[in-house]
């Protein structure tokens, strides 16, 4: 078979892909569809009605004051950096704490705002960071902490919270993953003094291109965000701060819209979809992650663990079972990195990385390919 350069067309071959996301958007199509005539018709294409809207609605559906729409999750995280460093609250050089096992784009951001990533091992349990070692961690030069609800499970927020609280940090969340968790009756975004979404299309609340945004009770930091991504200005053509673009178009912001309304329905379908793989697989080589009851996780990934993962791996494909690695190499070893963590080791992230593997998992898997999962990762014998 000839393999094209495209990975949707690699994706095709898979009769359990790992996120369908034409068969996600086009539950919606009709809507989607009208949602962009309307912005056409309307002849207004950046910061308009639609912005204005999701911002108000998202904003609602997190429990916060205000929400922001910025170009992407990984502007989202650096103008709010920035914003703070803006306002007297962060200086060039301070350290912000950061897992050590996040998606590389938490470490960017603090690197693009010229502070100081301080890297936390996660509790191996969670795979979030360990609320401990952030307090070891903390230093005289210590102004953030900036957690990630990996795979759509919450950090301990009430714990990392408490510990900015009584160390004087500013907190900030990477929810990017996490849209819709909540703990305590509180949702991801709402905890801290702001929080990141990402709506890449792959995310649980996802655009059909790049977007994200800022959530923050906060007026001064929201309107901060709001001008640093809008060339540092308020009023066109008045530049107050060395600002960027970073905006969401209103195309964006009109898809939001649409799927917003789903983000419940879908992540109760992705938690059906975890309930029958934590209940069905069973096999000695495979580590399913800790099950919960409860809303604080929204299964952006169902992440197993097994020692084994190259032929896991290899005889989930030849089932047509496509898996991914979420994620194949820690940030402190990427080449674009090496130069900040040199001379450091972080043995828990180091062996999360070398063991992890994404089953499929979405909103539209049918029964039948989750059961086909199910039986083909308790059918693999390695040996
Ligand atoms: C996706 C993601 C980001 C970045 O979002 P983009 O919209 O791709 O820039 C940041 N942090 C985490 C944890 C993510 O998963």
């Amino acid at each position: 078979m000839a393999i094209s350069k495209f990975p949707q067309d690699v994706q095709a071959v898979f009769s359990v892909p790992f996120l369908d996301l034409k068969a996600i958007n086009t539950q919606y199509k009709d809507e989607l569809n009208s949602a962009v005539s309307r912005v056409i018709d309307s002849g207004w294409y950046i910061r308009g009605r639609e912005l204005a809207n999701f911002e108000q609605r998202f904003a609602e559906y997190c429990g916060t004051k205000f929400c922001v729409g910025v170009g992407s999750g990984l502007d989202a995280l650096s103008l709010t950096l920035k914003a703070w460093r803006q306002m007297g609250l962060a200086d060039v050089g301070d350290e912000v704490l950061v897992p050590a096992n996040t998606y590389i784009a938490t470490i960017l951001a603090v690197l693009d705002a010229e502070l100081v990533p301080v890297l936390v091992e996660p509790d191996e349990k969670t795979f979030n960071m360990c609320p401990k070692l952030a307090a070891e961690a903390i230093t005289q030069r210590t102004k953030v902490v900036l957690p990630v609800h990996l795979y759509g499970r919450m950090a301990n927020m009430p714990e990392l919270s408490a510990l900015a609280e009584r160390a004087g940090l500013l907190l900030l969340e990477d929810a990017a993953q996490a849209h819709g968790a909540s703990l305590c009756g509180r949702k991801a975004g709402a905890w801290g003094g702001a929080a990141a979404f990402s709506f890449y299309p792959g995310k649980n609340l996802g655009a059909l291109g790049d977007a994200g945004a800022v959530v923050t009770d906060d007026a001064e930091l929201a309107r901060m965000v709001g001008m640093l991504g809008n060339y540092g200005s308020q009023e066109k053509y008045v530049n107050l701060h060395i600002g960027s673009n970073s905006r969401l178009d209103e195309i964006q912001a009109a898809m939001l819209l649409v799927k917003l309304a789903y983000i419940d329905s879908e992540a109760a379908k992705r938690t059906i979809v975890a309930k029958k793989y934590s209940e069905g697989i069973r096999h000695p080589l495979i580590e399913l992650p800790e099950w919960l009851y409860d809303a604080s996780h929204v299964h952006h990934l169902f992440v197993i663990r097994t020692t084994h993962r190259d032929a896991l791996r290899t005889h989930l494909k030849n089932k047509g079972i496509q898996t991914l690695i979420h994620y194949p190499v820690p940030p402190h070893q990427q080449a674009a990195l090496i130069q900040h963590f040199r001379h450091l080791s972080f043995p828990i992230t180091e062996s999360i990385h070398s063991s992890v593997l994404s089953l499929p998992m979405s909103p539209v898997m049918t029964n039948e390919q989750v059961n086909t999962v199910i039986d083909a990762c308790n059918l693999w014998s390695p040996f």
